[in-house]
């Protein structure tokens, strides 16, 4: 019998079963130039605090060891010093003023994309494991994209040893095909304890033995205070403290400071379990990008242990280390944004971009092109315990209305402190509510890393200073009228001070 050629129909029939079976399978990891992304967040994480950013405890062997693999971003600034509203902004690429999570508590809203979402549709696998105690998992809406595989400890503190541990066994289960992975570890959040050292890691140097946690008022293991008949108490002298209206007693201060970077060692050790089980599962050609959400302020400006209403680099500015195969060690000076980071990582795979993300991919400054500088724009977050903040109390008297109409207003985005973080010589902060007419500070981003000079009147940066002060008076106005229900557009704008705000996301025309 002659040999016959399959008919045209069977060959569409053979067609369709394979499609159909590629379709159920998901693509593979042949399908993309990398097997998958682990992100890792470190909440509360400032750069200079890390060896590979120049710091002198040894806080981060592992980091380092990754940087010195990796293209480590000198100067990344957040959108907002708060975990939620940075977080919000970097799993959209947009800025708090368009996702509109302005508070801890504030839902991200299921029509703004994530990145978690755009690798899900490709097929990707996403999982998430997240350590943020007051997350209570669907009222937050950073389970976008991840589905079922979005762990967030029911809202438990869960320290680094465990959230490894999950995120192991997760790859162990899923790292066979197309993956994105987002851990945000949470334990240099305060307060801050010493971590048990174990035969792989020791107490880091610096600790005194006899130092246990360090808050504002004495607490247990579980973070709760020891005596909870005196929390009026408790509250009131935190204010005192954090403002730097009453210094701390300089022991505790040095048991912060020592106790801070101890959580950083012990975060670092587990990070580097992380990257051990990744070779050992051999994925070690996966993109690893670390970041934080923002910093944390351990005394400057006399803002003692906390974050979130001052716009200083202390928190506004964080670690971003990428190790992308292919993309050769190096370190990159061009300041970048958080908000750059999901588009980045999208771009990466060649996969769709967020529609209506200001972030922008830097996947070309990975590969040794040079970065054009963009401004970023950044605000506060809200005034917590304003009513007990004796600064904010002491900047605004005499000038406003009654303390309880203060206080709300304190609580508006329009009277939150804003920064122009530009691309080139000086950082501009206008505190809306300092004075009347608002208060500038601006600093040099070279020539003043502490930001201890406040250059807003030197006449060689006089005509970047009032550019700042206009764009961020602009923006300050749409927020009133945002708030007021008017129409944001309408706005008299000069060309300069629009082609700003399009480059920092604030009007259309990207
Ligand atoms: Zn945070």
């Amino acid at each position: 019998m002659k040999r016959t050629r399959p008919s045209a129909a069977l060959a569409a029939g053979l067609l369709l079963l394979a499609s159909a079976l590629l379709s159920s399978c998901g693509p593979s990891q042949d399908d993309f130039p990398y097997p998958g992304v682990v992100l890792v967040t470190v909440d509360t994480l400032r750069a200079d605090h890390l060896g590979c950013y120049g710091y002198a405890r040894a806080t981060s062997p592992r980091l380092d060891a990754l940087a010195a693999s990796a293209v480590r971003f000198e100067r990344v600034v957040v959108p907002t010093p708060r975990t939620t509203q940075s977080l919000a902004s970097l799993l959209t690429g947009t800025t708090p003023a368009s996702h509109q999570v302005r508070r801890l508590e504030h839902r991200l809203l299921p029509e703004h994309l994530t990145v978690a979402e755009r690798f899900q549709e490709a097929g990707f696998m996403t999982g998430a494991f997240v350590s943020i105690p007051y997350f209570r998992k669907d009222a937050q809406g950073f389970e976008q994209g991840f589905g079922k595989d979005f762990d967030f400890f029911s809202g438990r503190d869960a320290r680094a040893a465990e959230l490894t541990d999950r995120a192991l066994a997760w790859l162990d289960e899923h790292g066979g095909k197309p993956f994105f992975l987002w851990i945000h570890y949470r334990d240099p959040h305060a307060p801050y304890y010493r971590p048990e050292p174990s035969a792989d890691f020791p107490l880091p140097a610096w600790v005194d033995p006899a130092m246990e946690s360090f808050h504002y008022w004495p607490i247990d293991e579980q973070g709760n205070p020891r005596d909870a008949t005196r929390m009026d108490e408790y509250r009131e002298l935190k204010a005192l403290h954090k403002f730097g209206t009453r210094r701390l007693p300089e022991a505790d201060i040095e048991r912060g400071r020592a106790l801070y970077d101890a959580e950083i060692a012990y975060t670092d050790h587990h990070v580097g379990r992380l990257l051990d089980g990744l070779a050992r599962l051999g994925l070690e050609n996966a993109v690893v990008a670390v970041t934080a959400d923002h910093g944390e302020s351990l005394g400057e400006h006399d803002f003692w242990f906390d974050h979130g209403e001052f716009l200083y680099d202390d928190c506004l500015r964080v670690p971003l280390l990428a190790r992308v195969p292919g993309a050769a060690p190096a370190a990159v000076h061009t300041q970048v944004g958080l908000i750059d980071v999901g588009p980045t990582l999208l771009d990466l795979f060649s996969l769709e971009a967020l529609p209506d993300a200001q972030g922008k991919s830097f996947a070309a400054g990975l590969f040794g092109h040079l970065l054009s500088a963009r401004a970023y724009v950044a605000e506060s977050g809200e005034p917590l315990l304003w009513g007990n903040n004796p600064r904010f109390a002491r900047m605004i008297a005499g000038w406003r209305g009654a303390p309880a109409a203060l206080e709300r207003e304190t609580q508006s985005p329009a009277l939150r402190l804003r920064a122009v973080c530009s691309g080139s010589r000086v950082k501009v902060i206008l505190d809306p509510i300092a004075a009347p007419g608002g208060r500038i500070e601006a600093y040099r981003v070279d020539g003043d890393p502490g930001e201890l000079e406040n250059a807003a009147g030197d006449p060689l940066l006089a005509e970047e200073v009032d550019r700042a002060r206009k764009v961020l008076e602009v923006i300050v106005e749409m927020e009133r009228r945002r708030i007021a229900g008017g129409p944001a557009e309408g706005l008299e704008v000069d060309p300069e001070t629009r082609r700003i705000l399009e480059e920092c996301g604030y009007v259309g025309g990207r």
